[in-house]
Formats: structure tokens, C-alpha cells, sequence
């Protein structure tokens, strides 16, 4: 069977697809992985992933050409088996133990220690993404990936009807938004003054290999997009000065393997303000640097609290949180891995590298073919020029959907079917995903799952976020699907 269905008979789609069980919109990690939990459970069903990429898995994030660009968390953080925290560790055992990735026995430390490429992660999506359609095919379950974009979306109390970008139209019972994140260095956004038209991507090592080597590279932004972006410009030859600029100057911490701590916070269900929690976490870590241990175990053990508290918090509450820190948060838990960290340590120490806080005010007119940008250095009232051979936007995410310039977001909003979640980030949704509409209802027939419920949760987007919700939200699809047909 193929696995495609574009390109051939795209003008009678909808007659070859017919009615799927689950239209899943989006097939980065999200997709695939609900995809491949609902092919594990009982039941025969159709699902239609709606990805334009060629292939399912990868999304933004793992579609990573270069070797380079790595994990932030080592294998044994990674797994997409929520019920095996191995998972990873096992398969990049067997895929060394195969011949693939080669580079890893310079490492010299257990599988389980290795922080891999993002492109062979995908590949490890795609596998088990694999395995789950020969499960499936057994009781005659299928996931076929339709390649194209979803504009626009129509929701009745019989399902949901798909408008991809060619016109064609598909069906489902069920809808489901995965759609991801979309990245300000990517996205065509409102209000982004041009910045991103004129900027390079981070990840585009041969636009950077065609720079003057010596040139200065001016970046906006601080955090682990700024961090892959250096390794790019050291892959592409580049070799003169980069000057990154960003609100605090809060360079991300290396990522270290920290042992185990009490989890303080399960201990102490009364923390709930983030003024309690900074105050508790920085006790914690102090007790830990006293005793001889990295201020990174305590901080490790919040994680798993952080969209309990998030959920129980006002909107006042979280505005302090994201105001006050946010930054702090950003910098000491989206850690670096280790690799791309000793890159930058050493671009800095040798000067290459400088650190500014600064917030960017604009983007000015080119001068002799150099991009010139306006920046408010921190602390003082009076902005200035700044100009470089090349600009590169690490500002991250665009998670306010009504600044999102792109169809689908755009068409949901409009019709209603969506509204802002908490402090506009994302989207509005119940604790298991289904979608609140602009009246405030929760939806029966759409849900959202990974990046748009940042709103609900504020940590909704790394692997063992999306992993843990994908089998949450395919156990619930499953529950509504075989009610339905009981009763039908
Ligand atoms: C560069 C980068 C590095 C990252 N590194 C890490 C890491 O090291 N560790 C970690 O835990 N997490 C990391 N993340 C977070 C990562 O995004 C998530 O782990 C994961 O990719 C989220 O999966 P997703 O499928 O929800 O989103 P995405 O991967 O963004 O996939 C969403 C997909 O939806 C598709 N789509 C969007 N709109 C439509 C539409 N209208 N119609 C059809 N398809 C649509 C897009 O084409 C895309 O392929 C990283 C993210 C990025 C961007």
C-alpha cells in the first residue's frame, strides 16, 4: 500500500480517501506519535496524517541535516515510549551496533550519555512510526500520510471536514490539531518588521558557507536556536566575529547528568505561586551546592510539576512567572548539550563570541550591502546602530496564533473554532486536549495536542511532552470512537 497519497489522482482525493476515522493535522513528532499509539490499541481504524513534507516524523525539529545539530537531552531523556524510558537508549544501540552514526564511539561514554543528532532521532520516530502500521495492519488499522497543507477546517456534530491548500477535501470523525510550533526564524509572521525576510536561517549551513568567512554575524536571541546556529556558521567555515544580542544576555547552561534528588515539590503540595516556587528551588539548589551536589538535580525534579502549577495559577500569577522567570527558566532548564555548549564556551573565551542585553528596536535600512539593525542596550534610554555581513532571528516562537500568518490558524480563529489560551499562548483546551471554541465550549469532534496547548501547560512542546499526550489523547480518541459505534 502506499503510504502517499499525493501527487497521483490528487483531483479525485477525496473520493479515494473517503472518510478517515482521525484526521491528525500535522505529521512532525506530534502526528506520528499519536498515529502510532492509536495503530497500537484494539480496534480496526483510518487515520490521514495532513503533513506537506515528503516525510512523517521529522517536523521542524528533526528534519536536522547536520550532525551537529544534537538533542538537548541525552538518550535516556528521549524516549517517545512513555512506558519505557529505554526506549531510545535500546534502538541507538541497535542502529550504532548496525554501523549508523559512526561519529558516536568518539564520545566515549554509554549510549544511554549520548546526546544524538535530531536527524537520527527522526529516524527513530519514523521506525517506531513503522512498527505501529505492521501492529495495526493486523486487526486492519492504517495511517497513510496525505501530503499537503490544511488551510481551513469545518466542525458539525458528525465531524470535521479538512480544505487542503489544492482544494481537495477530506474527512474524520475526529480532527486533531498538531501542527507544532511555528518558529519566528521560519514563519512568515505578522508584525515581524522584515526581520525575518532579511535574516538567515539558523539551520541553513550552505547560505552561511556563502558569507565572507571573516564577516561579522549579528544574532538576535540567546537560547538553544542561537546555540545551533553557531555550530551552523562553525560547519558553513565561518570564522569572524558573532555578536549575539538578547533582552537579559542569559547564555543557556550546559546540560549535565546530575544525580538523583528528592522530589521536593510532590513532598510540598502548598508551593504553588511562582514567588514560592523561585524562593523553594533556589533553597533546593542551594542545600544541594552545599552538600557537594549539581544545582541541576533539584531543578530537574520540577519538571514534572511545572503544568500542574502552571494549570492551577491565575493569569496574574503566570504574567509574574513569564515576566520575572521566565528568562531565569529558559537559561537553567533548556539546557545546552554538551557539545554545541564547549563550542560556544570556546568561541567565547577566544572573543569570537560576545554577549550583549540588548532589546532590538528595528531593522535599518541595508548600508553597502550590510544589515544594519537598531538595538536598546539594556539599562540605557537611547538605541543605536549596529551592522554586520549577515543577520540571523534565534528569537524562537511565534505562540500567539493571531500573529501567525498562515492560513489554517488564521481560518480557525475566524470561524470560531478556537480562542487564545491563557496569556494568548497557543490555543484553549480542556486537560485532555479537546479544543474550546470562541463560545467557550469544548469541543466533541477537535482536539490539540504538543505546541498549541503551550497556554494550558507552559511546557507542552519537548519530546517527552508530546510523547506522554500522544498516548493520553489516542486512549481518549479510542474511548469516543468505539462509544460511537456501540451506539451506532
Ligand atoms: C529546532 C528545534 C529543536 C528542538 N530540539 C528539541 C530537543 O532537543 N529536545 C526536545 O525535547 N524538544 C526539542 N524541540 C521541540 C520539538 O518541537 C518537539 O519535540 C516536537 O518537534 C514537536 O512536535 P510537533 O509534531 O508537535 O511539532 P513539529 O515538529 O513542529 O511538527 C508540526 C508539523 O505540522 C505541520 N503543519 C503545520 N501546519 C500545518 C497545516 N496547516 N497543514 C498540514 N500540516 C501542518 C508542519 O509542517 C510540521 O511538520 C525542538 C524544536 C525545534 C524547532
Amino acid at each position: 500500500m502506499s503510504e502517499t497519497l499525493s501527487g497521483q489522482a490528487t483531483s479525485t482525493i477525496s473520493a479515494v480517501v473517503g472518510r478517515a476515522d482521525v484526521l491528525i493535522v500535522g505529521g512532525g513528532l506530534s502526528g506520528a506519535m499519536l498515529a502510532a499509539q492509536l495503530l497500537r490499541l484494539p480496534g480496526r481504524r483510518r487515520i490521514l496524517i495532513v503533513e506537506p513534507r515528503a516525510e512523517l516524523g521529522r517536523g521542524e525539529a528533526y528534519s536536522a541535516t547536520e550532525l551537529g545539530h544534537t538533542l538537548n537531552g541525552n538518550a535516556a531523556r528521549m524516549s517517545v515510549d512513555p512506558d519505557n524510558a529505554d526506549d531510545l537508549t535500546q534502538w541507538l544501540e541497535a542502529f550504532i551496533a548496525k554501523g549508523g552514526w559512526p561519529e558516536s564511539d568518539q564520545q566515549h561514554v554509554p549510549v544511554s550519555e549520548l546526546f544524538p543528532p535530531r536527524g537520527i532521532f527522526g529516524l527513530y520516530v519514523q521506525q517506531r512510526l513503522a512498527e505501529a502500521r505492521e501492529q495495526g495492519a493486523v486487526s486492519g488499522s492504517t495511517a497513510e500520510h496525505v501530503c499537503g497543507e490544511a488551510v481551513d477546517l469545518h466542525i458539525d456534530s458528525s465531524g470535521a471536514r479538512l480544505t487542503l491548500a489544492d482544494g481537495q477535501c477530506l474527512e474524520g470523525a475526529y480532527a486533531v490539531l498538531a501542527t507544532g510550533m511555528f518558529p519566528a526564524a521560519r514563519t512568515r509572521q505578522k508584525h515581524s518588521s522584515g526581520l525575518n525576510a532579511a535574516a538567515i536561517d539558523p539551520w541553513d549551513v550552505a547560505a552561511m558557507s556563502r558569507l565572507d568567512p571573516q564577516g561579522t554575524v549579528l544574532i538576535i536571541g540567546s537560547g538553544l536556536t542561537m546555540v545551533d546556529a553557531v555550530v551552523s556558521l562553525e560547519q558553513a567555515g565561518h570564522r569572524g566575529p558573532i555578536r549575539v544580542f538578547s533582552r537579559h544576555g542569559l547564555l543557556p547552561h550546559v546540560r549535565r547528568q546530575p544525580p538523583a534528588w528528592e522530589d521536593f515539590l510532590a513532598a510540598d503540595q502548598s508551593i504553588r505561586s511562582p514567588r514560592q516556587l523561585l524562593r523553594e528551588v533556589r533553597r533546593q539548589c542551594a542545600a544541594a551546592l552545599a552538600s557537594g551536589i549539581d544545582w541541576q538535580a533539584p531543578l530537574d525534579t520540577v519538571r514534572a510539576h511545572i503544568g500542574r502549577l502552571w494549570s492551577q495559577a491565575s493569569d496574574v500569577q503566570r504574567r509574574q512567572f513569564v515576566r520575572h522567570v521566565r528568562p531565569w527558566w529558559e537559561s537553567h532548564h533548556h539546557r545546552s548539550p554538551p557539545l554545541s555548549a564547549e563550542l560556544v564556551e570556546r568561541l567565547y573565551k577566544e572573543g569570537r563570541l560576545t554577549i550583549e542585553a540588548a532589546s532590538l528596536k528595528g531593522l535599518d535600512e541595508p548600508r553597502d550591502g550590510r544589515v544594519s539593525i537598531s538595538i536598546r542596550p539594556r539599562g540605557e534610554s537611547r538605541a543605536r546602530t549596529v551592522t554586520g555581513e549577515a543577520l540571523i532571528n534565534s528569537t524562537g516562537i511565534e505562540y500567539d496564533w493571531r500573529r501567525v500568518d498562515r492560513p489554517l490558524p488564521q481560518q480557525l480563529l475566524a470561524r470560531g473554532l478556537i480562542r487564545p489560551g491563557p496569556l494568548a499562548l497557543g490555543i484553549a483546551a480542556d486537560p485532555g486536549g479537546a479544543v474550546v471554541d470562541a463560545e467557550g465550549d469544548v469541543s466533541t469532534r477537535l482536539f490539540a495536542m504538543g505546541p498549541p496547548l503551550r497556554g494550558m501547560w507552559w511546557e507542552s512542546t519537548a519530546v517527552t511532552d508530546v510523547a506522554s499526550q500522544a498516548k493520553a489523547l489516542a486512549v481518549r480518541l479510542a474511548q469516543l470512537m468505539d462509544s460511537q459505534k456501540g451506539r451506532g
